[in-house]
Order: structure tokens, then C-alpha cells, then sequence
């Protein structure tokens, strides 16, 4: 297969502008390489793979006629099947949205199409973003590109393994825990998550809204870069979304002086050695640039895996209460009278096999901790320690620039390794968590690879709204490193 569908977008729009390639060469190349793999990947739920071309060509006549283009303009792009997209399916890769098809258009996707960028399809993810694998979802398990036998991580799995493999240039995800970088760490991709309130959350369905981000996945720091500033910006129609301009200012890579922090938690027991490993050298290739490496702590950490795990499915299950079986998505046509109430008994029959069980799950969990009586208990003192690992970073931020961590603790493990144990399952987002619980901005950048092949990714959080300082520093490590443009093997 050739090269073309694994350059970075900044790359391509070059070429195209110099004259080297058509729009339609490279969707035509990203759909070649679609056909060919995602038999094996499985990372779409639904294609526009005609649409691309026919948008592809319309953006060679606009620049032969000499036409201004924006700079992502026909860039092929993967958008995640939890973003509304009007007049296309939108599953959140769940039965109980098998047949949604939104009136409208999430901001981001707005977005793309000002900047005439190509939508190729929707990809797979765990359902309703809840998990860490892509095995969750209703229309099959992603397929890690660099090994089918793994898991690309989750929940933007789909996202991820498009465009490690080559079926996507560029994609959006959404991270509530970790879901862009947990599975760009997987798959050996770029994954940013925003801070707070940067992307608009208008039209991504909404899974546990004061975490929900969206964010760019991309092959390298620039391209992430790109992207953030297309989609980013505040937007009237989300009510958390931050009235601030993006930043703006060109990626030097100077990161001499700048200091990193090491939260000691984070690189202790249970995580792999090869993990550990990878994310040491990372840190000796900043050092080297001149940076200050500093150990710092951030105590609560251990507390806040058990505190997302009671915040998130509270507000998931008040935001998966509209499903319900009556204005749109699934409905269960033979449902059974019960006596009192029918409209109940379609509700409860709808919502039994609309959803997984680890949808289940998490309405069951939030239903009980929101209920009378364990509300004080469980939501409000989980809110309250969610202050405090907020409070731990913004010490910590007081005396370093930086914190770089692993993302997570183990390289991307085997198809049905976790997927019946949900505590162990919940644990691989222990690294990732805690950045959404304070809103912070974090990317996942290709750190290294394991003996095995397998993808393994470095974490760097930033302070709010330093977007630009952690991409700045990964674009460093990018430019001592080639991690970033390695290609699964059979491309
Ligand atoms: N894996 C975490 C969960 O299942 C995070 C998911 C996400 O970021 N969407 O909740």
C-alpha cells in the first residue's frame, strides 16, 4: 500500500498546493486502504465513501480555478459516531440508536465543513463512549491495527485505528476519562483532550457532561494543532463553552528551562515495567533539551478512579434517561402488557434490549447513588473529593510547567483479557481520569514500543488552557524521535 494515506494533513495540503497531488488521489488512497483492512479492523460504522470522492473532485476544480482554500480543506476525516451528524446515522454505537439519523449538525462538524474537510464515516467506539477496549459496542469489536488479536483501546477506538491505519488522516474523538488518549496511546496516534469547555459539546451526545470533551486524533503535535484550532473556539449554543480565543502562536520545540513534574503516584507499583521504561526515556530525551525534571505529588490521586466511577454514571444515567422508546431510536414492538401501564412496559422492554450491559450498569450505579438517601453519601462527597484532586494539580502547577505521566498502565492487552471484569477494565484509565476530573488539558504522544511491536504513549497535562504548551513540548519529543511516523506492519 503506499505511503500517502500515512502522511501527516500538513503535509498533504503542501503537496496538493504545490501541485504534487490531487484532493481526489488522497481520499481516493484512504479509501483503497479502507477497503482493504477494515474487513479486519473494524473501525467504521458507516462510510460516504462516494460523497468523498465527489467532495474530493469539487475541491480540485475549486483550486484549479484558482479558489482560495482553507488549509485542512479536503483533508479525509473520521468523526466519531457519537457527534451529530445532520441527515446521517449516528449510533453512539448502541441498538437503541441503530436508526438515529440527527436533524442537525454538532458545532464541530459545522466546523469541518466551513473548512471543506472530507467526512469519510463514523467510527466505532464502546457504546455511548463508556469503556476502555471498543468492545462495548453494538456493531463489533475494533481490531487494534498493530494487532488485530488487541484491543485499540477505547472509548475513540474506531477513531484511533482508522487513522493508525491509514483509513482516516485525520479524526474526532471524545475523552470523558481518557477516551481520545487512552486509545491513541494504543494505537500509536496523537490524541489531545482540551480543557474544559475549548471544544464546543453541542450535538456530541452527551455520556457525563461536565467531563464530555471533544478533541482532535491526528499523526503528529501539528496536526493536533490544526485541527484544535478549527474546532475549538467558544460556540452560544454550549452553555460550559469558554469565551476565549485559541491559542495562536507557531510550535518551536524550544522547551529549554521549562520544568516537568513527575508525580511520584504515578510511576509506582502496578504499572508495567516496559511502560515505566518508555515514559523514563521520554523524560531523559526532554531533559536533554535542558528541561527540569521535578518529582511532585499529587496525593489524592488514588481516590479518583472510585470518584469518577460515582460522578459519571450519575450523569450518565440522567442523560441516557431520554431513551426511552418514544420520539426516536429503538423501540421494542412487541412488548408485553404487564397491567398497569403500558407505556412503562415499552420503556422497560426498550431500554432492556436497547442497551449493553455496561450501559446497564452505569444507569443502575448512578440511579442508586443519586437516590434518596445515599445522595449525601456517594454524589456529594465524590464532588467534594473531586475538589480535592483539582486542588492537588493546581498545587502542583505552582512549581512546574508540565506533568507527564504514562497514559496507561499496560500496552494495548488482548481482546476479551478484561472485557468480563469491569474493576479491571476501570482501572486502565487510573492516569487519565484524574485530567478530566480537573478539567485540564492532556495529550497522548507515540512515546516507544514494547519488544512485541506494541504501541506504548506518553501523557503531558497542562495547565488550563495551555493547549499550546503541551503540544509545544511533544512537538519536541516528536522532533528527536521517529515514533510518530511508524506505520502498523502489512501497510
Ligand atoms: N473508560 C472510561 C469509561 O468507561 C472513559 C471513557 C471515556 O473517556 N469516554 O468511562
Amino acid at each position: 500500500m503506499s505511503k500517502l494515506s500515512f502522511l501527516p494533513a500538513h503535509v498533504l495540503s503542501e503537496k496538493v498546493r504545490k501541485g504534487e497531488l490531487s484532493f481526489s488521489d488522497i481520499t481516493t488512497e484512504v479509501i483503497a486502504q479502507l477497503e482493504a483492512k477494515d474487513k479486519s479492523i473494524n473501525a467504521y460504522i458507516s462510510r460516504r465513501l462516494e460523497a468523498a470522492l465527489e467532495e474530493a473532485k469539487s475541491l480540485d476544480e475549486s483550486l484549479a480555478k484558482g479558489e482560495d482554500l482553507p488549509s485542512l480543506a479536503g483533508i479525509p476525516l473520521a468523526v466519531k459516531d457519537n457527534i451529530c451528524t445532520r441527515g446521517f446515522l449516528t449510533t453512539c454505537a448502541s441498538k437503541i440508536l441503530y436508526n438515529f439519523v440527527p436533524p442537525y449538525n454538532a458545532t464541530v462538524v459545522e466546523k469541518i465543513k466551513k473548512e471543506k474537510m472530507i467526512i469519510i464515516g463514523k467510527t466505532n467506539m464502546d457504546e455511548f463512549a463508556m469503556g476502555s477496549s471498543t468492545e462495548n459496542s453494538y456493531f463489533g469489536t475494533t481490531h487494534n491495527p498493530w494487532d488485530y488479536q488487541r484491543v485499540p483501546g477505547g472509548s475513540s477506538g474506531g477513531s484511533t485505528a482508522a487513522v493508525a491505519a491509514g483509513e482516516a488522516i485525520m479524526a474526532l474523538g471524545s475523552d470523558t476519562g481518557g477516551s481520545i488518549r487512552q486509545p491513541a496511546s494504543f494505537c500509536s496516534v496523537t490524541g489531545l483532550k482540551p480543557t474544559y469547555g475549548r471544544v464546543s459539546r453541542y450535538g456530541l451526545v452527551a455520556f457525563a457532561s461536565s467531563l464530555d470533551q471533544i478533541g482532535p486524533i491526528a499523526r503528529d503535535v501539528q496536526d493536533a494543532y490544526l485541527l484544535l484550532k478549527i474546532i475549538g473556539g467558544y460556540d452560544p449554543c454550549d452553555s460550559t463553552s469558554l469565551p476565549l480565543p485559541l491559542p495562536e502562536e507557531q510550535l518551536t520545540g524550544k522547551v529549554k528551562g521549562k520544568i516537568l513534574g513527575l508525580p511520584k503516584e504515578y510511576l509506582s507499583e502496578g504499572i508495567d515495567p516496559k511502560v515505566k521504561e518508555i515514559v523514563e526515556k521520554a523524560i531523559k530525551v526532554w531533559e536533554e533539551m535542558g528541561c527540569v525534571i521535578k518529582e511532585i505529588t499529587l496525593p489524592h490521586t488514588k481516590y479518583s478512579v472510585a470518584t469518577y466511577y460515582i460522578v459519571a454514571p450519575c450523569e450518565a444515567s440522567s442523560n441516557l434517561a431520554r431513551y426511552d422508546g418514544v420520539q426516536y431510536g429503538f423501540r421494542n414492538p412487541e412488548y408485553t402488557i404487564t397491567g398497569q401501564n403500558p407505556v412503562i412496559d415499552m420503556m422497560e422492554e426498550t431500554r432492556d434490549q436497547g442497551f449493553g450491559s455496561e450501559v446497564k450498569r452505569r444507569i443502575m450505579l448512578g440511579t442508586f447513588t443519586l437516590s434518596h438517601g445515599y445522595f449525601e453519601a456517594y454524589y456529594l462527597k465524590a464532588q467534594k473529593v473531586r475538589t480535592l484532586i483539582k486542588e492537588d494539580f493546581e498545587k502542583a502547577f505552582q512549581s512546574c510547567d508540565f506533568i507527564v505521566t504514562p497514559v496507561s498502565p499496560t500496552p494495548p492487552f488482548k481482546i476479551g483479557e478484561k472485557v468480563s471484569d469491569p474493576l479491571k477494565m476501570y482501572l486502565s484509565d487510573i492516569f487519565t481520569i484524574p485530567v478530566n476530573l480537573a478539567g485540564l488539558p492532556a495529550i497522548s504522544i507515540p512515546g516507544g514500543f514494547t519488544e512485541q511491536n506494541l504501541p506504548v504513549g506518553v501523557q503531558i497535562i497542562g495547565k488550563p488552557l495551555d493547549e499550546y504548551g503541551i503540544l509545544n513540548l511533544g512537538f519536541a519529543f516528536q522532533e528527536a524521535t521517529d515514533f510518530h511516523k511508524r506505520t502498523p506492519h502489512g501497510n
